[in-house]
Order: C-alpha cells, then structure tokens, then sequence
C-alpha cells in the first residue's frame, strides 16, 4: 500500500513548506493541491472569462491539462506557470472559482490521478476529507491569522509578489472564511486529523511531530 500523508489548513498555516520538507526527509512526492485551482483561476483570467460564468468555467476546467512535476514546477496545458499561479490577481479569485462545486470534482480527479501508485504528501483543504478521506496519516495544520499574514507577506517579498501586508491579511481573511463555508471540500476540523498550531514551531519542529507518528505506527505493525 502507498503511504499517504494527507495535510489540510488554512493559508499561510506553513503547509506548503512543511510538505516539501517532509517530501524531502521521507521521500514522498509533494502535492500542492492549491496549485490545481490557481491554474484554472490564471485560464480563467488569461481568457477574460468572466468569474460568474459558471458554465464557461467548468468547460474551461473539463479542457485544462495539469502536470505538477516532482522538482515543484506547475505546468498548465504544458506552459510553465509555476511563479505566475502566485500572483496577486490569481489569489483574489481563486477562492470563489474554488467553490465551484463542478470545478472541484474535476480538479479531485486530476489530484487523485497524480498521486495513483506512488507514496505522497498532499496539502490543501480538503485532502483529509475528500480527496482521501482513507489516507492513514491526517493532519490538520493551524496557526493565528496575524502569524499566517506575517509569513505570507514575507513569502511574497521574496518571491517578488507585490502585496502589502493589509492586502495579505484581507485576502487571507477572506479565504478563510470563504474556504470554511464551501457547500463540497470546506476546510473542516475532523477527530481523525492530529492538530498542529504551527505559530510557534519551526518546520524542523512540524517535521519530527509527523515522522514520530508515522515511525511509531510502523513500529508497531512491526511488534505486532
Ligand atoms: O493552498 P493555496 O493557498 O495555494 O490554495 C489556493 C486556494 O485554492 C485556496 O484558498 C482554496 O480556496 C483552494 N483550494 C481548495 N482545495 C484544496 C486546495 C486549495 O479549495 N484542496
């Protein structure tokens, strides 16, 4: 059986630098689920639909070729878009393009074909509750929003994403809120997920809390 870490939270909560260093120490394929839907919101945008034209969206998302390569780069009907999903015209309206319940079975489908036959470490919203709702490993990753704006607004400074820090928090604020009341995938707190607050831990911390619980379940197959 394949191993599969699956990591849901809000934006910001570190989730994307925690997979790429568990992807690392574990050697797992990392799965940004996130940057699924930003490619259809950059279509989307490339193609000035309009973001309430329902139908044209979804035809939009039933055309779109995703190839997310294991080196980090995002290919959309095979054009490198890796730095362009990020900017700051793409995550003001990917969040609403994601609520589109069509749009989401689609763009499921894609993410669950990427992960078929390997060992993965998938991160987004609703991995632990739709996307792999059977995974073994499941994690729920949190922090405050005033520590996901910081590290975001920081992010974007290095990546040369020209937000200012109010424009970061508004548009994570809205996100989240947006995120958590989504009719299918809302980002939701479950029993089964194990819950990080990661506003005080550095991802070597993150790392070690999620290698013990996966070492530690092997351990005991093992004794078994
Ligand atoms: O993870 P990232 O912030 O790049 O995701 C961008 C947006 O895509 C999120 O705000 C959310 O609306 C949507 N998303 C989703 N389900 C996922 C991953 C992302 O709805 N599994």
């Amino acid at each position: 059986m394949n191993i599969i870490v699956a990591i849901d939270g809000p934006a910001g909560s570190g989730k994307g630098t925690l997979a790429k260093a568990l992807s690392q120490k574990l050697n797992l394929v990392n799965i940004d689920t996130g940057a699924t839907y930003r490619c259809v919101a950059l279509k989307i945008l490339r193609e000035k639909v309009d973001i309430n034209e329902k139908e044209k969206i979804i035809d939009l998302a039933k055309n779109i070729s995703i190839n997310l390569l294991t080196d980090g780069t995002v290919l959309m009907d095979g054009e490198d878009v890796t730095k362009e999903i990020r900017s700051k015209e793409v995550t003001s309206i990917v969040s609403p393009i994601s609520s589109i319940v069509e749009v989401r079975e689609i763009l499921v489908n894609i993410q669950r074909k990427i992960a078929e036959g390997k060992d993965v470490v998938m991160e987004g919203r609703d991995i632990t509750t739709v996307v792999f709702p059977n995974a073994p490993y499941k994690f729920y990753l949190d922090a405050s929003i005033e520590a996901r704006a910081k590290r975001r607004y920081k992010e974007n400074q290095e990546k040369g994403i020209d937000m200012t820090y109010e424009e970061v928090y508004e548009n994570i604020k809205a996100r989240d809120y947006n995120d958590m009341h989504k009719e299918v995938g809302s980002l939701t707190r479950t029993d089964d997920q194990i819950y990080i607050d990661t506003t005080n831990l550095t991802v070597e911390d993150e790392v070690a809390i999620i290698e013990k619980v996966i070492k530690g379940d092997r351990n005991e197959e093992n004794d078994r």
